[in-house]
C-alpha cells in the first residue's frame, strides 16, 4: 500500500486508534501534518567529549566501549535496574537504566555506544543515568543534531520521532515544491523538501538555518496570500448605498470637537458607505489608532450613516464588560438620535434574548430594534436582521483574521468596520490588514495626560509598595501586571544542553503561572492584608473574569494583581497606577498597551516598570518606554528588535508562542524576519496580480495551502 501525504497517520505501522488520538490534540491527522510537526529544540549529540575532560554536572555525548557485562536487578517490586561499565581513553563511566530490562541485551560487552546524558561525578567515579544511546562505529557518522518535538500526553518521545521519521522516509521524494521558482531562486531560498528534511534531521546548524529561513518566507507568503485571496473575495460585492451622510445632528450632540484625525476618518467611512450615490462597493475598512485616540466616535458616526439611511447597525466586541462599555457610551448618544439600541451578551437572560431576535426582525418597521451591541452571542443562530448594512468589530484581532466576515454574512452585504486595538507599524498594517482599507487616527484629542513613566529595580521595592497605598489613601486604584504562561508549552531548559530551534533570547523563560497566583497570595497576605486585593489569570472562566473586572470598574477593588489578561480597551478612568513586575519580558507595544489603562482620567497616573534585568538592550528597550509615549513610535521600536510575533500575538499569553491571534505561524515571529516578511509580502502581492484567484495550474499547490491556512484557522478560532 502506497503512503502518501494525505494518508491518514494511522496508514503508518505503529499508530492506532489510541495513538492517532493522543496526536490529533497536536494538530496531526494525516502524513504530511507529521513533516510539519517541527521540532522546538534540539539535542547537540555532535558535542562528544572524554570522560575526563567533561565538567560534573555537563551535558554532552560520550563514546563509550562497554566495559562489563549488564547486570539486571530488581530493586523493589516493579522496578528494575540495568548497571555496567563503559570506557574511553580518559577514565570509566557506571551506567544506568531504570525498568529498561531490555537493554542488557543491548549493551554486550566490547560494543560501542555514543552516550548522551548529564554526566555526574562523586569522587572520582563517573555516572550516566539512562542516557540516551546509539551504536557507534567508526567511518559512521552519527547526526550531531536529534529533535525534541512537542509532545502531549499518551505520546513517548520515541513514538514521535519514529512516526516523524518514517512519514519523512515514505514521503520525502513525493513533496513537490509549489513556490514558483523564479521566486526561490529571488530570495536563494532552498526547495521544500530540502527544508523539510532539514529541519527533521539537520546536517548542521547551517543548514538548519537554511532550512528554517524558506520555512519562515513559507508562513508569511501563504498568509500574504490568504489575506489577498479573502481581499479579493470580499470587496466585489455590493453593498447598500448610504446617501444621506449629513453629521450634523450627531456632532451636535458629542461633548468635544472631534480632532481632524477623526474627521479624516469619517470622511473615509462616508465616502465608502456612498459610493457613487448609485452603486457602493462593500466597505472593509479597518480604523487604526493608539490607545484613547478615539476611535469609538468613530465607529458611532457610522453607526449613525447607517440607521440615518434605513439600515440596521452591529457592534460587535471581544468580552462583555467592553461590549457593556460599548452599549452604555453609546446608547444614550443614539437614543437622543431616535436610535432604538439592544445590548446583547452571553449572560443575557433567554426570555430577553427571544425579545431582542424579534425586534432585530420585524419588519414591522414600528419596533424595530436599530442597532444591536454584543459579544460572540451576535453570530448566534437565532440572530437575524432584517436589514443589516454595518458591522463594526472592536479590537479586532481577538476574532481572527480569517473571521472577520462571520458577523457580516448576516446582512448579506453589509458594509464591514473594524476597530483595531494596538497600533502597529505601516508595513506590518499592510499586511495584517491586506484585505482592508486603513484608515489611522494619527492624533491623540487635546488634553490627554501622560502617564509618568519610572524603570525601577527591587532595591525600591518598599517605597514602590508605600506608593501603592499612597495612590489608595488617596481614593486611586492600581493594576500589577506579571508575566506568565499558562503551563503546557515546556520551554527549553538551558542547562539541559538542549538547542532551542531559536536561540535563547527569544525564548525567554516565563514563569507559569504558578509563581504569579503565589505572588498574588503574598500581596494580599502580607503586604496589603487591610486593601481589597483581587487576582485575575486566564485559566479562570470568562464569567469570573468579568466579575473581577466589573468589580474594579466599579471601584470595589482597590488593587487588582493579574497576568496580562486584562482586557484591552477597558476603561476605568478611577485607576491611577500601573505596575509591571518583570517588565523586560514584555515586548514594548505590550508595555504601551497596559500603560494605556491608566491616565484616562483626571487623576495623575502613574506607570512603573520593575526590572532587575542588567542587560544593555532591555535596559535600553525599557529606557524608551520612559520617554516615549507615541504608540507608533514605540510599535516601530518594537518591530525592529522584537519582530512581528507579538503584533499577531494574543495578548494574553505573553512572551514567546506559537500561537497567533487567527494565523497558527509554526515558525516566523522572530526579530530578523522582518525582511523575509516584506520580501513574501511583496512577492505574493505580484502573483496575486498575475493570477489573483490562484486558478493557473501552477499555482494549484499554492492554493491548496493557502486553503489549509484559511481552514485551520477559522477552526482553531475560539
Ligand atoms: P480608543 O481609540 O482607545 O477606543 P475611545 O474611543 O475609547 O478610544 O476614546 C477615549 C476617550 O476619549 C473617550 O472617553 C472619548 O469620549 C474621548 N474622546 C474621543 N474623541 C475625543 C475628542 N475629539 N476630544 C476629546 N475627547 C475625545
Ligand atoms: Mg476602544
Amino acid at each position: 500500500m502506497g503512503i502518501s501525504l494525505d494518508s491518514p497517520i494511522t496508514a503508518l505501522r505503529g499508530i492506532g486508534k489510541e495513538r492517532s488520538r493522543a496526536f490529533a490534540k497536536l494538530g496531526i491527522s494525516c502524513v504530511s501534518d507529521l513533516l510539519y510537526h517541527f521540532p522546538r529544540a534540539y539535542e547537540h549529540r555532535g558535542n562528544v567529549k572524554l570522560l575526563a575532560n567533561a565538567e560534573n554536572g555537563e551535558v554532552c555525548s560520550f563514546i563509550l566501549t562497554v566495559a562489563t557485562e549488564p547486570v539486571l536487578r530488581t530493586v523493589r517490586r516493579g522496578m528494575t535496574l540495568v548497571k555496567f561499565r563503559a570506557f574511553d581513553d580518559s577514565g570509566t563511566a557506571h551506567i544506568t537504566f531504570f525498568n529498561q530490562p531490555f537493554v542488557r541485551d543491548v549493551f554486550k560487552m566490547g560494543k560501542v555506544f555514543r552516550f548522551y546524558g548529564k554526566l555526574v561525578r562523586e569522587g572520582r567515579t563517573n555516572y550516566l543515568s539512562a542516557p540516551a544511546y546509539e551504536p557507534y562505529k567508526e567511518g559512521e557518522p552519527l547526526p550531531d543534531l536529534v529533535p525534541i518535538y512537542p509532545m502531549t500526553e499518551g505520546l513517548s518521545r520515541k513514538i514521535v520521532e519514529l512516526s516523524v521519521s518514517k512519514a519523512l522516509d515514505y514521503t520525502i521524494s513525493q513533496i513537490e515544491d509549489p513556490l514558483p521558482s523564479h521566486i526561490r531562486e529571488g530570495h536563494q531560498l532552498c526547495v521544500l523538501s530540502y527544508a523539510i528534511r532539514q529541519i527533521h534531521r539537520p546536517d548542521s546548524f547551517e543548514t538548519l538555518s537554511v532550512a528554517v529561513r524558506r520555512l519562515v518566507f513559507d508562513e508569511y507568503f501563504t498568509f500574504s496570500l490568504g489575506i489577498m485571496l479573502s481581499a479579493a473575495g470580499r470587496t466585489r460585492s455590493r453593498a447598500p448605498v448610504c446617501i444621506n451622510t449629513d453629521l450634523s445632528d450627531f456632532t451636535a450632540l458629542l461633548p468635544f470637537d472631534l480632532t481632524g484625525a477623526q474627521k479624516k476618518v469619517i470622511d473615509d467611512i462616508r465616502r465608502d458607505m456612498a459610493g457613487n450615490g448609485q452603486y457602493a462597493l462593500r466597505m472593509s475598512r479597518i480604523v487604526v489608532g493608539d490607545v484613547g485616540s478615539g476611535k469609538t466616535v468613530c465607529a458611532a458616526a457610522a453607526i449613525y450613516i447607517a440607521v440615518k439611511n434605513g439600515l440596521q447597525a452591529a457592534l460587535m466586541a471581544p468580552t462583555e464588560i467592553l461590549a457593556r462599555q460599548h452599549y452604555n457610551d453609546l446608547s444614550p448618544l443614539l437614543r437622543k438620535l431616535g436610535i432604538r439600541c439592544a445590548l446583547l451578551v452571553g449572560s443575557t437572560k433567554a426570555v430577553e434574548k427571544r425579545q431582542i431576535y424579534q425586534s432585530l426582525n420585524d419588519t414591522d418597521r414600528e419596533d424595530l430594534t436599530d442597532v444591536v451591541i454584543g459579544t460572540h452571542a451576535l453570530l448566534e443562530e437565532g440572530v437575524k436582521f432584517h436589514n443589516l448594512g454595518l458591522v463594526v468589530t472592536d479590537e479586532q484581532h481577538r476574532f481572527g483574521v480569517f473571521q472577520r466576515a462571520a458577523l457580516s454574512e448576516k446582512g448579506e452585504d453589509a458594509h464591514v468596520l473594524v476597530m483595531s486595538a494596538t497600533p502597529i507599524p505601516r508595513t506590518l498594517a499592510l499586511i495584517m490588514y491586506g484585505d482592508l482599507d486603513i484608515s489611522t487616527i494619527d492624533t491623540l484629542p487635546p488634553g490627554r495626560q501622560r502617564v509618568e513613566t519610572f524603570v525601577v529595580n527591587e532595591s525600591y521595592r518598599e517605597r514602590l509598595f508605600r506608593f501603592v497605598r499612597k495612590q489608595v489613601a488617596e481614593g486611586g486604584q492600581v493594576y500589577i501586571v506579571c508575566p506568565s504562561i499558562e503551563e503546557n508549552e515546556p520551554e527549553v531548559d538551558e542547562t539541559s544542553g538542549e538547542v532551542a530551534l531559536f536561540p535563547a533570547e527569544s525564548r525567554e523563560s516565563i514563569p507559569p503561572l504558578k509563581a504569579a497566583v503565589d505572588y498574588a497570595k503574598m500581596l494580599s497576605t502580607e503586604v496589603f492584608p487591610d486593601l481589597s486585593l483581587s487576582f485575575l489569570h486566564g485559566k479562570m472562566k470568562p464569567a469570573e473574569k468579568e466579575r473581577v473586572m466589573c468589580d474594579f470598574a466599579e471601584g470595589k477593588i482597590d488593587i487588582l494583581v493579574s497576568t496580562t489578561v486584562i482586557e484591552v480597551g477597558v476603561n476605568v478612568p478611577n485607576a491611577s497606577l500601573m505596575i509591571i513586575e518583570n517588565a523586560e519580558r514584555f515586548g514594548l507595544s505590550q508595555l504601551h498597551q497596559l500603560r494605556g489603562r491608566v491616565g484616562r482620567g483626571t487623576r495623575k497616573s502613574y506607570c512603573v516598570l520593575v526590572s532587575d534585568e542588567k542587560g544593555e538592550t532591555a535596559r535600553q528597550r525599557l529606557e524608551a518606554m520612559r520617554t516615549i509615549y507615541d504608540g507608533y513610535t514605540i510599535a516601530e521600536k518594537d518591530l525592529a528588535l522584537r519582530g512581528p510575533g507579538d503584533f499577531f500575538a494574543m495578548t494574553d499569553r505573553g512572551g514567546r508562542i506559537r500561537q497567533h491571534g487567527g494565523v497558527k505561524f509554526r515558525l516566523a515571529g522572530r526579530s530578523d524576519d522582518t525582511d523575509i516578511m516584506q520580501a513574501a509580502f511583496a512577492d505574493a502581492r505580484m502573483l496575486q496580480k498575475t493570477d489573483p484567484d490562484l486558478i493557473l495550474p501552477e499555482h494549484a499547490g499554492l492554493k491548496k495551502k493557502v486553503r489549509d491556512l484559511m481552514n485551520i484557522n477559522e477552526l482553531t478560532m475560539n
